[in-house]
């Protein structure tokens, strides 16, 4: 039987306390989101018991310590269905996800003149990189911007294709006005013309459909620490032959095979990818969070933090002077507003007294705060631990807020 969704929260120690004397209403997830105990169990005991470097001992703490790891990266390619389980790299997060292959992609495959397309709706994370590709290469980088819904054209996506597009990098859900994108049809419209396609899937694996064989992603990214895993770790998947073709990233131990003074050969997949000592704790306690997530049924997970979405977004519709930004077909776990008056700063200094955590400014998002000529937003995001309860402290807590700061 799968777990109940709404005894979630008793898993999260960090939840139980207080904030400014009052109960914490953490509604920053798309930040960071709280660990549930097993997974601060899986470090401690990590550290407790069985921490050795790993692949290169053969003592016993060696050897456990490799199967851990190995367990976990096979735990994250069950989760997300990934072909193989050497199409699973460990890196430090989505932003060193992007980068891996921003700097690989690019050295292989583009040159001058060449195209790469990204979305106004990237965070900088799946922009800045490919920004900063194509000036080193001579490529032109090149914006699908969004419409005044806060959505993508898919029309005008497919009128910007063309023999010099290289690559594509899309967000699956925004981070900061929660649109889902239409990656499926993304790429989809991008393959039809052999362009590969990068999936910024930090907003979207812990709520959305997480299936990258029928997505068909060619490169799919996201963190542990915003899926209920530790900070530190996160993970690359790329398809086996574009990881083939690929050149390393990083390079030094563990990811070769034979070196001398003229020549190199690489290790296999994935390790050709993980030079160095990796994060072992971190992907250890991410496969933990995987497990975790998976207790749940997927489908009413899904089902849960939609309505929960959904009576967030009415209770402050309900809110005089309360704008909400972009009006989506779907959105995704993020509640995005200001209000007429207030800085978006006064109003999340205020909910902090009240013991309600949200974040506010542009969300590492400059090019969608430019397009929507605001200067930032006040932004509630959702984790599956979360109720109706918060949501209604959250609407109180605005409302008492504005009558402070217009008094
Ligand atoms: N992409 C999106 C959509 C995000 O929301 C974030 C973080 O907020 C990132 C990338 C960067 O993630 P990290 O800081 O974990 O590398």
């Amino acid at each position: 039987m799968s777990k109940d969704i709404l005894n979630a929260k008793a898993d999260f120690p960090l939840l139980k306390q207080t904030i400014n004397d009052h109960p914490l209403v953490y509604l920053d997830n798309a930040a960071t989101t709280q660990k549930p105990q097993v997974v601060i169990d899986a470090l401690v005991d990590y550290y407790t018991h069985l921490n050795a470097n790993i692949h290169r001992g053969n003592h016993s703490l060696a050897v456990q310590a490799t199967e851990a790891y190995e367990g976990a990266r096979r735990k994250v390619a069950g989760y997300i269905n990934a072909e193989h389980n050497h199409e699973v790299i460990f890196t430090r997060g989505t932003t060193e996800s992007v980068n891996l292959l921003a700097y690989t992609f690019g050295e292989k495959f583009v040159h001058s003149g060449d195209e790469v397309i990204v979305s106004q709706l990237e965070h900088h994370s799946n922009y800045v990189p490919w920004q900063q590709m194509c000036l080193r290469r001579g490529a032109a980088f090149r914006v699908l911007p969004f419409d005044e819904n806060g959505e993508l054209d898919l029309a005008l996506f497919e009128h910007m294709l063309n023999e010099k597009t290289r690559l594509i990098a899309v967000n699956q859900v925004s981070n900061s006005l929660g649109t889902v994108n239409p990656v499926g049809e993304i790429i989809r419209l991008a393959h039809a013309h052999g362009i590969p396609v990068l999936v910024d899937a930090a907003q979207s694996v812990q709520h959305l459909p997480h299936d990258v064989q029928s997505l068909d992603a060619d490169f799919y990214v996201f963190s542990g620490h915003k899926m209920y895993g530790p900070m530190g770790i996160g993970v690359f998947f790329g398809k086996e032959k574009w990881l083939e073709a690929l050149p390393p990233f990083l390079s030094g131990g563990e990811m070769i095979d034979m070196v001398t003074p003229e020549k190199v050969t690489f290790n296999v997949l994935p390790f050709k990818f993980e030079a160095g000592t990796p994060n072992v704790a971190g992907a250890i306690g991410l496969g933990v969070a995987v497990d975790y997530l998976q207790q749940f049924d997927q489908h009413e997970l899904q089902k849960y933090e939609e309505d929960l979405l959904g009576y967030g977004l009415s209770l402050l519709a309900e809110i005089p002077d309360l704008i909400i930004y972009g009006d989506p077909t779907h959105r995704s776990g993020i509640l995005p507003f200001n209000v007429n008056g207030i800085q978006h700063y006064d109003m999340g200094v205020l909910l902090d007294t009240m013991g309600i955590a949200v974040r506010t400014g542009q969300h590492c998002t400059q090019p969608i705060m430019d397009a929507l000529h605001i200067s930032g937003t006040v932004r509630a995001s959702l984790a599956l631990y979360n109720d109706r309860a918060d949501l209604e402290k959250l609407a109180y807590g605005v409302k008492r807020a504005i009558k402070i700061l217009k008094r």
